[in-house]
Order: structure tokens, then sequence, then C-alpha cells
């Protein structure tokens, strides 16, 4: 039976294939539909329109938006998004100026540390505008001062460690209505970032629903079983949509492959039709 993957990333943000080498790599994995979420932009979706055209694959369009609550870094995917709206891509548009303030902070801290890099280096490499920290740890890797981008963010570049900069990131409700205002359904992607405990994350994902969350990511590459039927059950008793996909990036994560996850990622066909209905209602 075939399979889907609603969360990829490609060139137009920080994976590192192009978005028809990505469909190419879905129809090996025999993936029938899927989603293109890149990180703050969507000038990925039409490549990948045409090339599941050509595929025979269904594309959704798709993005991923980072927030932030106080207390935890939330991604909210979209889907079925307007994705040439203008005024959700020039909502776009803010938060990736925000990573072009942040960005050459992180630089000017990994300098310090001795790195030789520069900004104009990481965008060159990145050649989008949605330039992120796997962008960095790319040109790291390049320059051999680590040999993964594991290495990059645990030595670096995450929360905590010497070069991290935090951005202006929006709260997850604005994230959710800028989505919804561009008729998508916005998803709460891997919910193990939400860092609470107990019924913490039931009180949070309610919050969202409330703003206009339709869906949880339930289905994800480095979910353990116990975390997908937690978020399984979450999402049935909050009457929320399930989704599932790997979060495939390529190089920056390359033990995720599309459609597959780690090698058990298998998310089920059948969850298209209620993501698709939900968001036509909207
Ligand atoms: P940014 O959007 O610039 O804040 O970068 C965050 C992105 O970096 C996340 O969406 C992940 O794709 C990626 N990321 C975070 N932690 C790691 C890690 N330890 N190894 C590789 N990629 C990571
Ligand atoms: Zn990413
Ligand atoms: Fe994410
Ligand atoms: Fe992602």
């Amino acid at each position: 039976m075939s399979r889907i993957d609603l969360h990829l990333h490609t060139t137009h943000s920080d994976g590192s294939l192009r978005p028809s080498d990505v469909l190419t790599l879905a129809k090996e994995a025999n993936v029938s539909a899927l989603a293109i979420t890149d990180h703050d932009i969507t000038t990925g979706i039409p490549e990948a329109l045409a090339a599941g055209a050509e595929l025979g694959i269904e594309v959704i369009p798709g993005v991923e938006v980072s927030s932030f609550d106080g207390n935890s870094e939330l991604h909210i995917l979209g889907y079925c998004v307007k994705w040439d709206e203008p005024a959700f891509n020039r909502r776009l548009a803010q938060l990736r100026e925000s990573r072009h303030r942040r960005n050459p902070l992180i630089i000017e801290r990994l300098r310090e540390a001795g790195l030789d890099i520069t900004y104009d280096e990481v965008r060159a490499l990145a050649g989008t505008e949605s330039v992120g920290r796997p962008h960095i740890a790319q040109l790291l890797m390049q320059k051999k001062y680590v040999t993964s981008a594991k290495e990059a963010f645990d030595r670096y570049l995450a929360d905590g460690r010497p070069a991290y900069v935090a951005r202006e990131l929006p709260t997850p409700a604005e994230a959710i209505k800028w989505i919804n205002e561009a008729k998508g359904i916005a998803v709460l992607a891997h919910p193990t970032w939400v860092k609470v405990s107990g019924e913490g994350l039931r009180t949070c994902v309610t919050a969202l629903k409330e703003a206009g969350l339709g869906g949880v990511e339930v289905h994800y590459s480095t979910h353990t079983k116990s975390q997908t039927s937690r978020y399984l059950e979450l999402a049935r008793q909050l009457d929320l949509l399930i989704t599932g996909g790997s979060d495939f990036h390529g190089v920056t994560k390359p033990d995720i492959d599309v459609g597959m996850g780690r090698g058990n990622l298998k998310v089920n066909p059948r969850l298209l039709t209620p993501l698709k209905e939900a968001a036509a209602r909207l």
C-alpha cells in the first residue's frame, strides 16, 4: 500500500534537495501524496506541483511557520494554504527578515569563537531568502569545523550553546491566524517540542485549538510508539485532525528518508481526505 508524507523541506528553505528531486525520492518510496512545508516560504510549491503532475503524486501546498509561546518554540504547519496570497506572503517575508537580523549575530558569535565564516558565505550556500541555522551548520561542515549538522547544533547553534541567538517570532495564535486567513489548516508540528509535563500538553493544545488549530502531527520520524499513541489520543479527544510526515531535510538530517523517516514511518493515505475536507470548509 502507498503512503503519504506531509512534512518535507527543500532548497527553498533549509533542505538540501530541490522540490523536483524530493518528488523523485517520494516516487521511489511509493508516496502517493505529499506536502512541501518549507520554513516561512512558499516559493518551492510551483516546482513541486509541476513535478507532482508529471509523476502522479498529489502535492498539497504547505508551509511551516516558527512561533514562540513564551516557553517553547512551536512550529505550526499550514496545509492547503493559498500559497500565493499576497497578505500571507507579506507575513512570511517579515519572518524571513527576522532571520536576516538574527543570522549575522550568530555568525558574529561563531567568529568570536575563532571560526572563519561570513554571512555572505552562508547566504550564497543557502541560495534562498529563508536562511536558517541548518545552512550555517552546512557551511561549518563544508569548512570541516564539524563533521555533521548535529555536531554543529550540539557545539554551537542549539539553544543554550555559545552561538545561539533568539529570533523575534510570532505567537502560535498569530501563526495559526495567518494560516487560517490564507485558507489553510494549521497543525501543531512535532509536539515533543512543547516543553511541558503532565497535563500541560493538553492545556497547551486546547488553547491552540481555541486560536484556530485544526490538527496535530501525530506521526513523525522521531516519535516513539508511546509518543505516537499519546498524541493520537489527544487529537481524538480534542477532535483535531491527525497528520504525519518525515521532516525530511536531506544532508542536515541524513538519517531521515522521504516517506519513511528512520525506516518505521508510515503515514496512512486515508488521513488526507479529512484534511482536504476541513480546508474546503474554511
Ligand atoms: P532555524 O529555523 O534557523 O531556527 O533553525 C531551526 C531548524 O534547524 C529546525 O527546524 C530543524 O530543521 C533544524 N535543527 C534543529 N536542531 C537540529 C539538530 N540538532 N540537528 C540538525 N538540525 C537541527
Ligand atoms: Zn528545517
Ligand atoms: Fe519544525
Ligand atoms: Fe520541519
